[in-house]
């Protein structure tokens, strides 16, 4: 059975298909290649890169699934897929502590200043007095999604002493406590966190959730994590809310173009960003692996 690898993965996935008898493996990165090596391949594997098209999985024709390394799956024709017979999997479960973690990560960032501190010690500087920050512990986290990520950030955020609330439109009230987390409404997320973090899917629901009425309402002193998907958050709102001070701080990881290329908001000084980091662990991508050739065994 043929595996195509479409965009780069960690080499474990080469070196368990490369070494295996049932599979042949090869390598097609570019749309060119890809479409000469799709007629008898059984199996694609992708990240971001690739778009698995209707015109594409109608020439494969021994195509039995595509696993998508990572979450998104827009890059996908899902209904062609489902006509055509070809299973889609994912691998969301791989990446739910790194991108937890990266939220901690954000949180201290911002509230410790250590980008400002670094970057003054590198220039020699010692702005000791300027750079007076805050605590976690006693804060109150807002969390928007309490699903994989969500309860995770929970769980690592009430280990530094934070009271956890949590709105999430389609889980039960009662798991929400059941994992420690009191569940509110939106609106005392907006209006009663410190910190707020983002963990839902973008959606026509949640484009531009968080906006310029959400950060008129938010506390002075709040500040907001996006480390879910661009678009969520409104940048160049954020951008005014931060400049005006209706909130202290934001740490970005997604953006609404990726690259996001000449972004306002990453010039102020008030945001933390990093490039879409979130599963980039060396862990996360060994889980990612591991998930590729299980769900890839389990469709042969
Ligand atoms: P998940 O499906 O486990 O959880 C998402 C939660 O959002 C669900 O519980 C769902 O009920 C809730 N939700 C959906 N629509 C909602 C709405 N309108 N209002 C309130 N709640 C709503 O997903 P997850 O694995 O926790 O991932 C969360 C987000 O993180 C996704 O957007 C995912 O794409 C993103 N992600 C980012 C990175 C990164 O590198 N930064 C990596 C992995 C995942």
């Amino acid at each position: 059975m043929k595996v195509v690898i479409c965009d780069p993965v960690d080499d474990s996935v080469n070196d368990y298909f490369e070494n295996s008898d049932k599979f042949t493996l090869v390598e097609a990165f570019e749309l060119p290649e890809l479409e000469n090596e799709i007629s008898d391949a059984s199996f694609l594997i992708i990240r971001s890169g690739t778009t698995v098209t209707r015109e594409l999985m109608e020439k494969g024709e021994q195509l039995l699934g595509v696993v998508r390394a990572g979450v998104g799956l827009d890059n996908v024709d899902l209904e062609a897929a489902e006509e055509l017979g070809v299973e889609i999997q994912n691998t969301p479960e791989a990446s739910t502590n790194a991108v937890a973690e990266l939220v901690v990560a954000h949180i201290l960032a911002i509230f410790r200043t250590l980008p400002r501190a670094d970057a003054a010690m590198k220039q020699g500087e010692w702005i000791k007095k300027q750079v007076a920050g805050c605590e976690i512990m006693n804060k109150t986290v807002g969390l928007v999604g309490y699903g994989r990520i969500g309860q995770r950030t929970g769980e690592l955020l009430a280990g530094f002493g934070a009271k956890i609330i949590a709105y999430d439109e389609y889980v039960d009230d009662n798991v929400i406590k059941e994992n420690g987390a009191q569940p509110v409404d939106l609106e005392s997320i907006i209006t009663d966190s410190d910190i707020i973090s983002l963990h839902v899917p973008l959606t026509a629901e949640t484009k531009d959730l968080f906006s310029t009425p959400e950060f008129k309402k938010m506390k002075e002193s709040a500040i907001i994590v996006n480390c879910s998907r661009g678009g969520i958050i409104n940048e160049d709102a954020l951008n005014e809310a931060l400049s005006n001070g209706d909130i202290y701080g934001a740490g970005l990881d997604t953006y609404t173009e990726e690259p996001p290329g000449e972004l306002a908001v990453l010039s102020n000084s008030k945001l933390v960003a990093t490039p879409h980091l979130g599963a980039t662990t060396s862990e996360a991508q060994a889980r990612i692996a591991r998930l590729i050739i299980d769900k890839i065994e389990a469709m042969a």
